[in-house]
Order: structure tokens, then C-alpha cells, then sequence
């Protein structure tokens, strides 16, 4: 089996890693969620809006066999094609599929498409590997650039979707190094699996899907501790802190995490007598808890909105009553127009009349800033919600601490240490990101899905919003009873 460009990249990241997806295709690991399937889905689309930029371009059927495609491609070459769209080149069993070769007088130029915002470091070396291919085949590039989406353009029609930045220099760069590393992959594959230590290459330049495969499930590990991300963790490991227990007594630490290690130590949970004071401007009434999904496309289809833009698409809203119950406002956008103005108006008038209105993070906030921005006519109201905002996140990151949490305030850690009877394991949408695409589905391509099941997926949708907010309900009612403690 040849190495493929895709291969070639998820070997230079760890072959322990290619070695999995080459022997082990059907593992769990490697099936395409629906938020990823989105993504294949959002950047095929992105594909096909580049090569309507380039006219009469030939495009290599990608169904036929390597070496057809192969011979396709050479065939258009010797025809005098002036563009082809997945020209395929093989050479010592390594294979490449070229998203944009161009012809001109100077030679022939390639494009590499990508459906970021703008060109990262990671498609220096994925444009390189397929210019060495190219090149070894007797077709070396002139010129070698990623064509990606441009972040000043606004739909629909601010500005260019697209935006192309040269990495010849820098592509040329990482030729060299192609053949001896594509041949130390092929060897590898070979054999049995390869040893290779963690590291930051588990995460980057792409999270890794065997880290339950490699990386201790031990609440003491370093890359548990709390604002330590894939490169703080990386720099502990290097050197020589692995555990919580191998940092110096001079580390210095944020005070929560310092919190999660008398947390770790005792094993029970941390509270600052600070609590009750930070719940005290809570103390009114109606009191209001909201949380929003929203909706992020590569190719913006609202107005104003920039490509990967978020926007609100759906609220929950729960509000406090003086006889001790809750009031439940919900709302979720129907029809592939602009959501935000109806959103905008709902959400005013469901939160009126609350004093003060708990979100679980900032992104409430953020959304509310764009909402007023995208919808000027409601923009002193919406500057009036933000001004009611509490952040229920940052007390709890302040003041309490649970073993449970390993090391995130997040509403996935948090709500079942501190609330075990509430869980989402009885409801179908249980993360944000799901949320965000099967929105995406409903408004559209809801065309594509039929009626029965569209009911259906509202239904979860509505479900799942309701109980971020419950969610933030009950936490409240929890952290008020351990303050009172
Ligand atoms: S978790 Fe890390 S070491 Fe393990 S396969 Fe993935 S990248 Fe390689």
C-alpha cells in the first residue's frame, strides 16, 4: 500500500499514530463524529467554491484507481490543460492528490486549499510533501501557495471569500527531508508497533484520538493540573515533572490550582469561606440563568458575518418566581434567514425583568456583544442584559474545588461532582459542539432530512439548551447549601 499525503502527515505528527490508523481503520477512535463529518462536509464545500475560481479546470475523478488517477493527470498534462483540480503524482510509493495545479508561461504552479481563515504552519509541510512528489515526478512547481478563506470578507459580498498566502520559500524548505522520512514510515509500517512517549505532538498540530491509549488516566498527572494546557504539560514533561508530586516547592501556581492540590491531597472537596460572599449579589429576585448555541459556518451565510463567524441560533432562559419555582422561555431558529433579529427580540423580552441574569462562562456575554452589534435597533437593550451578566464560572473557579474536577471548571466536570443527580446521559445532544451542527442541519439543509426526524432533532436541541440553564439552576442551589455550611 502506498503512503498517501494524509498518511504522510499523521506519521510525521507520531507513527505510533499512523500505525493505528494503517492496521487498526476500524477503531472506535477513528470514526467520524458528526462535528468532524461536518467538517469534511464544510471543507469539501470550500473546495468546490476554489475551483469555480479557476474556469475550464480538468478534475481527476477521485473514484478512480491510484495509478488511473496517476495516468488522468499526466494524460490532461500532455493535452495542454491549463488548471487541474486533484492531479494525482506517485513516486516510491508515495501518493499525492493536488487540490490546484495552474499552468502559465513560467510553469506550473501549486495550490493547496484549505477551509482555515487564514494559513497556518501546519500546511507548510502538507504543501511540501506534495511539491517534492510533484517535482519528483518531473513537474517541479514555480510557485507553491495556500489558497484559504479570508477573514476581512463578510457576507455576502465585503471584500474576496478567498485569500491565497505563498509558502514557496518555506515548502521548499521541508522537500528535502520528504524522502527519508517517507521511507522511515513505510519501514515502520512493516513492523509492529512503534514506541513513542508522550508529548505536545499529541496534540499538535491535531489532538490525537489514541490519548486514552497513551496518556495515564491518573488525576495526579501534570497535564491534569488546572491551567495547564498541551504546552505547559509538554514543558513539565520535559522537565521531568510528570505528577503533581514532582513539582518544586518553589513552583509557582494559580491559586486555584493550588486549591486542586490540597483538593488532591485530602480528597475531599475545597471550599473558600469567601463562598458565601461571592453568592451574595445573587441574592435578588426574579434572577435569571441563560445560555445560547449558536451556529459557525466556513462560508458565512448572514449578513456581515465573516467566514468561521459564530452567532447566536437558539437561548434558553430560566427565571426565578417568588413562589420558589421557575419560569422557562426558550427559542430556536426556524428557516435558513438571519436568526439574530427575532433572537434578539425574544431575548429581550424574556430577560426584562430580571436584576441579574447567571451565565456559565463568558461566551453568553460575547454572544450578547455580537447580537447588539448585528442588531443596532436592540442595541441598548442587549448593552442593558450584558450589564445584568453574572458569571457563575468564575466563583466557582475562585472559591471551590472537587477532586472530580480534574482540573476544569467546565459544566461537564463540575455539575456531576457538585450535583450527581442532574446528568445529560438520558438526552440525545449531550455537548455544545453537536449542538451547534445539527442547528446548522436544521436551518440549512433541513431540506435534506425528513420531516419525522426533523421534529426529532428540534426536540433534542431544545432539550439540551433547557438543561445547561437547569444545569446552572441547580448548581446555584448547591453552592448556596455549601456556603451555608
Ligand atoms: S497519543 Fe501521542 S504518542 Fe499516542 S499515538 Fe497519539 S500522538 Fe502518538
Amino acid at each position: 500500500m502506498p503512503l498517501t499525503k494524509t498518511d504522510f502527515m499523521f506519521g510525521s505528527q507520531c507513527h505510533r499514530l499512523l500505525w493505528w490508523r494503517r492496521h487498526e481503520p476500524d477503531a472506535s477512535e477513528l470514526q467520524p463524529d458528526r462535528v468532524l463529518q461536518d467538517l469534511f462536509d464544510q471543507g469539501n464545500h470550500v473546495g468546490q467554491l476554489a475551483r469555480e475560481r479557476f474556469p475550464d479546470g480538468v478534475l481527476i475523478p477521485s473514484r478512480a484507481s491510484r495509478p488511473d488517477r496517476v495516468q488522468l493527470t499526466a494524460a490532461a498534462i500532455d493535452a495542454g490543460a491549463r488548471a487541474i483540480f486533484e492531479g494525482a503524482f506517485m513516486v516510491d510509493n508515495l501518493f499525492v492528490a493536488t487540490d490546484v495545479i495552474l499552468r502559465d508561461d513560467a510553469g506550473w504552479h501549486l495550490i493547496e486549499v484549505k477551509s482555515s481563515s487564514k494559513a497556518k504552519e501546519e500546511h507548510v509541510p502538507d504543501a511540501g510533501v506534495q511539491a517534492y512528489v510533484m517535482g519528483a515526478s518531473g513537474l517541479a512547481p514555480v510557485s507553491i501557495e495556500v489558497m484559504h478563506l479570508n477573514k476581512a470578507f463578510q457576507h455576502p459580498d465585503v471584500g474576496d471569500l478567498f485569500a491565497r498566502t505563498d509558502v514557496t520559500a518555506e515548502a521548499r524548505q521541508r522537500m528535502p527531508e520528504v524522502p527519508d522520512e517517507a521511507a522511515r514510515q513505510l519501514a515502520m509500517l512493516d513492523g509492529p508497533i512503534p514506541p513513542r512517549a508522550i508529548g505536545l505532538h499529541c496534540d499538535e498540530p491535531r489532538a490525537c484520538p489514541f490519548k486514552e491509549r497513551c496518556w495515564p488516566q491518573d488525576e495526579r498527572h501534570i497535564a491534569n493540573l488546572y491551567n495547564v494546557g498541551p504546552k505547559k504539560a509538554a514543558q513539565y514533561m520535559a522537565s521531568g515533572v510528570h505528577r503533581v508530586d514532582d513539582l518544586p516547592p518553589s513552583q509557582k501556581l494559580p491559586d486555584a490550582a493550588k486549591r486542586q492540590l490540597r483538593s488532591l491531597d485530602t480528597n475531599a472537596i475545597v471550599v473558600e469561606p469567601g463562598l458565601r460572599a461571592a453568592l451574595a449579589p445573587l441574592d435578588v429576585s426574579p434572577l435569571g440563568f441563560l445560555d445560547f448555541e449558536t451556529v459557525s459556518r466556513a462560508v458565512p451565510v448572514w449578513p456581515a458575518m465573516a467566514p468561521w463567524g459564530m452567532a447566536a441560533a437558539q437561548f434558553s432562559y430560566h427565571e426565578s418566581r417568588a413562589d420558589g419555582t421557575y419560569l422557562h422561555v426558550e427559542h430556536l431558529a426556524e428557516g435558513p434567514e438571519d436568526a439574530r433579529p427575532i433572537l434578539a427580540q425574544r431575548l429581550v423580552d424574556a430577560t426584562r425583568n430580571a436584576k441579574t441574569v447567571v451565565m456559565y462562562s463568558s461566551f453568553e456575554r460575547t454572544q450578547i456583544r455580537a447580537l447588539a452589534k448585528a442588531v443596532p435597533s436592540l442595541e441598548a437593550e442587549l448593552q442593558a442584559l450584558d450589564a445584568k451578566l453574572f458569571d457563575l464560572l468564575a466563583v466557582v473557579r475562585e472559591q471551590v474545588y472537587h477532586p472530580a474536577f480534574r482540573g476544569s471548571f467546565s459544566l461537564k466536570y463540575v455539575l456531576p461532582a457538585l450535583v450527581p443527580d442532574l446528568s445529560y446521559n438520558d438526552l440525545v445532544i449531550v455537548n455544545g459542539m453537536v449542538a451547534s451542527v445539527e442547528i446548522a442541519r436544521l436551518l440549512f439543509v433541513a431540506d435534506r432530512i425528513p420531516l419525522e426526524e426533523r421534529d426529532r432533532v428540534r426536540q433534542d436541541l431544545l432539550a439540551y439548551c433547557k438543561r445547561d440553564t437547569w444545569a446552572t439552576v441547580r448548581l446555584l442551589e448547591t453552592l448556596r447549601v455549601i456556603a451555608s455550611d
